[in-house]
């Protein structure tokens, strides 16, 4: 019966046409219909996140780094350090921390005589008991469950990547480990715990106790298990055992045998995950799902699904809110009956008047200037790719960089308000409540990572014309490009 309903028909004829090439294809209309094809990969060669541009990648030594000829983002770096001996180092030792942590006081206020003493768990209960829920999941979440569970990942990756036989789950666990990385925020943390410390200083006795020493060393050991750690390396240790590995472009040939420049760019497509480059045998619309990558086994997708009219709508979502977040109070100060609200711009300026200037500068940047960078940044390459026109690509592709990298330092301001309501409680004498301020401020923060997340910035370069053909200049310059630490060391003609 459902054989027979049109809508199969028109399903079924779309596909086929779609699969054979009968059709010119529309990038958003395919998105969605899963596209059978052959693919090759073609070795040596990568596409430029930032902006689609393939280009070939020569071997580069420990410590080099090639970026992209066009738009001057990361191509690829090998790093001078054991790719797993390290990364294993400093994951064993944040576990060690992170455990610690849990069992361990952050600081200790004395009002009047009175003693209280909190721990990283003692925030998301105050904010339960004053009825922000949502907000101390989001705290649970960032700075408790995440780091369990990246750090727990990584180890699991690691003993995969150190094992004959990886277990199956690693590729998937590797891809989560890759989505959920950012929202472990201990370093965001940090910084929250330092501004509550320096705004109970005038006001009580207030001693940072050892669990604020081990929260910082573990900011460093997990900082410094990211920089050591190449997820890329690691997608091409697992392939998929129940597969046949993927077929070379020009069997044995390299990139010294072809040129770039040649190759048709509508059937060329990468992996976003590993990063492999593959050469379809019918031209790739971008939407398209292309089944599971051959090297990775996750989805192959030319592009993010929907990505404009997915980050659109966070961000529209996000500049209502931003209203009531900066409009409302965030929390309630009250020392001997007296105290009134305040605002994130208020909470500011109390800083600024106690001579804090730099504490006073990173909160103003993280909470009030860092959200409308990001809404007004994503905004304009959404116009701009809606316009399909080039205002300033490279800087556009550079700017979208530098949101992805601030998306989670505003979270100080919601940190901050979860150590202090918690540590804070002396009823009369002194005492922090959150508002409900708070909650649409937090919303913000999420809604523009949301927004930066699902974002794609290739669809600029797609718009203003880039990836379909090569600009004459693309086509005179050298295919292979390395440069190091800004200045470039090689380039030659294949
Ligand atoms: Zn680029
Ligand atoms: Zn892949």
């Amino acid at each position: 019966m459902f054989r027979n309903s049109r809508f199969y028909k028109g399903l079924w004829s779309r596909w086929t046409a779609l699969r054979f090439g009968e059709v010119e294809y529309d990038s958003d209309s395919a998105s969605g219909i899963i596209l059978q094809s052959e693919l090759v990969l073609v070795q040596g060669l990568k596409e430029c996140s930032s902006c689609g541009l393939f280009q070939a990648v020569p071997d580069l030594r420990p410590g080099q780094v090639a970026e992209c000829k066009r738009c001057g983002s990361m191509l690829e770096r090998v790093r001078r350090t054991s790719p797993i001996m390290a990364p294993l180092a400093f994951c064993l030792a944040s576990i060690a921390l992170y455990l610690a942590l849990l069992v361990s006081p952050l600081m200790t206020i004395d009002v009047y005589g009175r003693e209280n003493t909190v721990t990283i768990r003692s925030g998301p209960h105050e904010l339960v008991d004053q009825g922000f829920g949502l907000i101390a999941i989001l705290v649970n979440l960032a700075t408790i469950l995440m780091p369990a569970v990246v750090l727990g990942f990584m180890l699991f990756i690691l003993y995969g990547a150190s094992s004959h036989k990886a277990p199956s789950l690693v590729r998937d666990v590797l891809a989560w480990y890759e989505k959920l990385r950012p929202w472990s925020m201990i370093e965001v943390y940090v910084i929250g715990l330092i501004v509550a410390y320096t705004k109970l200083v005038d006001l009580a006795v207030v001693k940072l106790l050892p669990g604020s020493f081990i929260l910082f060393a573990l900011m460093i050991t997990m900082a410094a298990m990211d920089s050591t750690f190449n997820s890329e390396l690691f997608w091409h240790k697992f392939p998929p055992s129940d597969r046949e590995p993927p077929r070379l472009y020009e069997k044995d040939f390299r990139t010294e045998d072809y040129i770039v420049s040649e190759l048709p760019r509508n059937q060329l497509l990468s992996c976003m995950y590993c990063q492999s480059v593959f050469l379809a045998d019918h031209p790739v619309p971008n939407g398209a799902d292309m089944g599971n990558c051959p090297v990775c086994d996750q989805t192959l997708r030319r592009r993010k699904q929907r990505s404009a009219m997915a980050a659109a709508s966070y961000l529209l979502a996000a500049s209502v809110f931003y209203i009531p977040a900066n409009l409302l109070p965030i929390m309630t100060y009250v020392k001997m009956g007296q105290g009134q609200p305040s605002t994130i711009l208020s909470g500011v300026k109390q800083l600024w008047h106690a001579n804090l200037y730099v504490l006073a500068l990173i909160v103003l940047f993280a909470s009030i200037t860092f959200p409308v960078l990001k809404i007004v940044a994503l905004s304009t390459m959404l116009c701009c790719e809606a316009l399909r026109k080039d205002w300033n690509l490279r800087f556009l592709s550079r700017l979208y960089g530098f949101v992805c990298f601030i998306g989670r330092w505003s979270m100080i301001d919601v940190f901050m308000i979860s150590i202090l309501a918690a540590i804070v409680r002396f009823s009369f004498f002194a005492h922090v409540s959150a508002d409900s301020g708070v909650v649409f401020f937090a919303s913000v923060v999420v809604l523009t990572i949301f927004a930066a997340d699902v974002y794609d910035p290739r669809g600029m370069w797609d718009a203003a014309g880039y990836n379909c053909t090569l600009t004459q200049s693309e086509k005179n310059s050298p295919d292979k490009v390395l440069v190091m630490r800004g200045k470039q060391v090689e380039s030659e003609r294949t």
